[in-house]
């Protein structure tokens, strides 16, 4: 069985700083970090995937950023933690002993269940799972309006509000404020927001 010191679940923003902080304070520890995804997106530039990046490419966090700093990097979901016998399973059988372990496994978006027609095709979430936002992106170019709902300061900068190219991307949220952004295909995210069209209040 794999043994290591410490075992970090989880291979984004919280799990790479766990695992590169405790091996640059204990550079002779063992270290291993396992992550289910195989790329990890950056979370704050996802919204920009959608336009000002090509794709989810540009937006990747680089493993060397983890392996660089002498942390092992394992691609594998833990399915389940036995912490008196301080072993994980993994989806593929494997197990992973730990003396340490972190949970870092972050978040997942909420689907609104209790709004009707939120089951509907064509009706997304953002996750900031590559494989995901690759699909909805090959989805895109059949689309000609999109609406946001939700805005916080990912979604006034996210996909729909911001940079869909060539499209009408209306945005909206629980107060009474209702914005209409209309992009055109040369504009840049910023000018797009300066260029807003409809806002009412
Ligand atoms: C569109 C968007 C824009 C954002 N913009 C910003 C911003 O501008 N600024 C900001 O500060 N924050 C922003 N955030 C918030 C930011 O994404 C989160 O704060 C951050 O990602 C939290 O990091 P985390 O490591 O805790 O969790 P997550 O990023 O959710 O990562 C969890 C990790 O755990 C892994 N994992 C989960 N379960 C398992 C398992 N069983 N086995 C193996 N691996 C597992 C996942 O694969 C993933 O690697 C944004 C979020 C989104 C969605």
């Amino acid at each position: 069985m794999d043994r290591h010191d410490v075992l970090v679940i989880g291979g984004s923003a919280a799990g790479i700083v766990a695992a590169t902080t405790t091996k640059a304070f204990y550079p002779d520890k063992s270290v291993l970090l396992v992550r289910k995804e195989h790329s990890v997106m950056v979370p704050c530039g996802i919204p920009y995937v959608f336009g000002t990046l090509e794709g989810c490419g540009q937006n990747q966090i680089p493993d060397a950023a983890v392996t660089g700093a002498g942390v092992e990097l394992q691609e594998t979901e833990i399915t389940s933690i036995d912490l008196e016998s301080k072993v994980c399973t993994t989806n593929d059988g494997r197990e992973l002993g730990f003396d340490k372990l972190v949970l870092a496994t972050g978040s997942t978006p909420k689907e609104p269940t209790w709004l009707p027609g939120a089951k509907l095709a064509n009706v997304y979430v953002i996750p900031k799972d590559r494989e995901y936002l690759e699909l909805l992106l090959g989805r895109l170019p059949g689309m000609t309006d999109v609406v946001v709902i939700g805005r916080d300061s990912s979604a006034s900068k996210s996909p729909m509000s911001c940079p869909v190219r060539g499209r009408t991307s209306r945005l909206s949220r629980r107060s009474r404020t209702f914005s209409v952004w209309r992009s055109t295909r040369s504009s840049r995210c910023g000018r797009r927001r300066s260029s807003a069209t409809g806002a009412s209040r």
